[in-house]
Order: C-alpha cells, then sequence, then structure tokens
C-alpha cells in the first residue's frame, strides 16, 4: 500500500544542495572543515550558549556530556521512563545505573517530585529529556540539582526551537545535547550537538570526542577518547538547515494548532501546554480514549495511506532495563494511549482535514459532538 502521508519526512528545500556541493567540489568532506565550524558557531548562537560541539548523532552526544562530567561505575544518574531509549543507553555505556522516574500527567514531562525521592547517595545527576519539544519544569529541576549537589544533563534532541520562561532549553543544566536525525526539527541525515556554558567542560567534550588528543603533541593520547566527529557534508546540511529553523519551528507549530482545533470537537486528547513555555512540536502526539484499539486504529490508517508511531514504550518495561520490577503508572498509561500523527513540515490544512476525517471514520469510535 502506498503512503500519501509518512509521519515525517525532512524539508531538504534550501542551501543544503549547495553547500554540500562546496564541500565535495573542495574535497573537504571528513571531520573537519569551514561548515562544521560555522554551523557550531550558529548553533550555539541560536541557542543562547556559549559552546557548541558538532558529533556525528545525538546518541553519542550524550555519552560524550555524561562522560565529560565524569560519570562512571557506581554512579546514579535519574532519567524519565518516558524517552526514546538513547537517552538511558548512554547512562548505561558510562557503568552508570539508570534510576527510572514517572511523568506528569498533563505535560508528559519529568515529575519533580519522583526525581527527589530518588536522591541517594550514590546519585551523581538528572538526565531531564523535554519530551516531543514540550520543556521540562526547569525552575524546579534546577533547585533539585542545585540542593543536592547534582549535574544537570538536559536531552534537547526533541526540542530545538522550545523555550522555558523565554529561554531556549539547553542553557538550564551544565550540558545539553541534541540530535539531527532525518526526523528530527532540523537534520544532518546522522548528526547531534553538545552544547554548554562551561569552557572546562567544552574542552573535555572537544578532547574526548577527538581521540582524546593531547592538546601540545601530534598523535599522543592521553585519555581513551572517541571518534565523534562528525563530517563536513552533514555539517553543511546541518548549516542550511539551520538558516530555517525558525520557520521550521513556526509551521510545526501551525500544524499542531490546526491537529488540535480539528479534534477540537472529539474525545481525542492533546498534549497540554503550561502557561510559560513555547511548545516546538517536534511531533504532534494525540491520547486516544482507552478504549480505543490504537494497533486497530494504526492499521486502520495505514490502510488510508497514513503513517502513525505509538508513543515512547516506557524503557523500564523493556527486558533489557526491566530487570527489577517497577511501576510508573503516567507514563506507562500515556504510553499506551499515545499516538505519533503526520508532523512534516510541508502538510497544509488540506492534508490535516483529511488525516482527522479518517481519524473521525473510524468504526463510529470516538465520541464527536457536533
Ligand atoms: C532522537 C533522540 C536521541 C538520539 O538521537 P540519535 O541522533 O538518533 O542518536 C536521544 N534522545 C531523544 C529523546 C531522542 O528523541
Amino acid at each position: 500500500m502506498t503512503i500519501k502521508y509518512p509521519v515525517y519526512q525532512p524539508n531538504i528545500s534550501g542551501n543544503e544542495k549547495k553547500y554540500v556541493n562546496e564541500c565535495l567540489n573542495s574535497t573537504w568532506i571528513s571531520g573537519k572543515g569551514k561548515f562544521i565550524d560555522k554551523f557550531e558557531k550558529d548553533f550555539a548562537q541560536f541557542i543562547g550558549c556559549s559552546h557548541a560541539v558538532a558529533v556525528c548523532n545525538g546518541t553519542v552526544a550524550l555519552h560524550l556530556a555524561l562522560e565529560a562530567l565524569g560519570i562512571g561505575d557506581g554512579d546514579e544518574v535519574i532519567v524519565p521512563t518516558l524517552t526514546y531509549v538513547a537517552s538511558v543507553n548512554a547512562i548505561t555505556y558510562t557503568g552508570a545505573k539508570p534510576i527510572f522516574v514517572d511523568s506528569l500527567a498533563d505535560t508528559w514531562q519529568v515529575d519533580p517530585v519522583d526525581v527527589r525521592k530518588k536522591i541517594t547517595g550514590k546519585t551523581k545527576a538528572i538526565l531531564c529529556v523535554h519530551l516531543y519539544g514540550h520543556p521540562c519544569e526547569m525552575q524546579r529541576l534546577v533547585e533539585i540539582a542545585k540542593d543536592h549537589d547534582l549535574f544537570l544533563i538536559e536531552d534537547c534532541a526533541e526540542a530545538i526551537g522550545s523555550k522555558y520562561e523565554g529561554k531556549h532549553v539547553g542553557g538550564f543544566g551544565d550540558i545539553a545535547t541534541f540530535s539531527f536525525y532525518g526526523n528530527k526539527t532540523i537534520t544532518t541525515g546522522e548528526g547531534g550537538m553538545v552544547t554548554t556554558n562551561n569552557s572546562t567542560l567544552y574542552e573535555r567534550i572537544v578532547h574526548l570526542k577527538g581521540q582524546g588528543l593531547a592538546k601540545y603533541r601530534e598523535y599522543w593520547h592521553d585519555a581513551i577518547g572517541y571518534n565523534y566527529r562528525m563530517t563536513n557534508i552533514c555539517a553543511a546540511i546541518g548549516l542550511a538547515q539551520l538558516e530555517r529553523v525558525n520557520s521550521i519551528i513556526e509551521k510545526k507549530i501551525e500544524i499542531a494548532n490546526w491537529y488540535r482545533k480539528e479534534l477540537n470537537n472529539t474525545n481525542i486528547q492533546f498534549h497540554s501546554q503550561a502557561e510559560n513555555i513555547v511548545h516546538s512540536y517536534w511531533m504532534c502526539t494525540i491520547l486516544l480514549p482507552e478504549n480505543i484499539d490504537r494497533q486497530k486504529l494504526k492499521i486502520y490508517l495505514l490502510e488510508n495511506g497514513i503513517e502513525t508511531r505509538p508513543m515512547f514504550y516506557p524503557v523500564h518495561t523493556m527486558p533489557i532495563y526491566a530487570q527489577k520490577y517497577e511501576e510508573h503508572k503516567v507514563a506507562e498509561a500515556l504510553a499506551r494511549r499515545g499516538m505519533n500523527l503526520p508532523s512534516y513540515p510541508e502538510l497544509s490544512l488540506a492534508d490535516i482535514k483529511e488525516i482527522v476525517k479518517c481519524i473521525k471514520s473510524f468504526e463510529n469510535q470516538f465520541i464527536i459532538e457536533e
């Protein structure tokens, strides 16, 4: 069957080809080059932080953030269970233990009360995730981190363009990370960024990203580092994307508002928005009523050319992380009911109307008030 509306597709309508050709023509195609430098500089400026380091994906960005903070064996890192698995895997790579916390029912973000409850003598950091583009409650998380002398890491993979009290996410903790995977708000194909306002941490990130190369001696390595470099080609794409980031974000917010309006008279629920924030709507996600068979609806929509995704499964329920039985009731209920709708920037109001019409026609299952 043909898919008319995929969940996502990147918008590559700007200077991407021109910049990539510049890389090819100049032979600067590897992990050094002017597009990397410019992408890092402009990205830092966009986020409003002092330093940005381009890396090859969002997962290694998290790994570097944790390593730069010295997190490792025997440490505990608090993380929401309702996130993409990479947030948790990166903690595991360092030898530290992920400690799962539940989510808030309205904003779907990490529950600060549960964070406080899970702090032990081994806790070193809180890794918060601005899930689906809605910022976490940063004021409370910053306060908790301060009270307990913990590092705060922000996983902003889904949150470029998201603001908390007027300030872009990524500047509230010690280090933040971003992803530029193909379905993220801006993309480099595969790619990521680490940002910080701390110059010591910045130097450690650069050092670890490039094989732990000593600063003043060639081919001498004074740490076991990694090759986590981004290529100049990816950075060329990223720079062209960044030039259009504001219009992409505006369009995504518009799409979310269209869905909200068109589904307004049904018993489908929306991601609620706190007052003091800008939600950048990486994905437009709805909550289905408990009685709706999500898998059946998914197949029905697919038969009509509309692709959807379930919400992330809470990581504590995956066998690789379920050694100890845990319950996180809010996250589990959200994950059971959540569905991502097509959310890419080319969608028009007519497209949204067609998608919504199809959802509403599902076996007369939704309550629709006329
Ligand atoms: C996409 C994503 C990542 C990982 O990014 P990759 O670039 O795919 O490695 C990490 N955390 C969250 C919350 C994400 O959505």
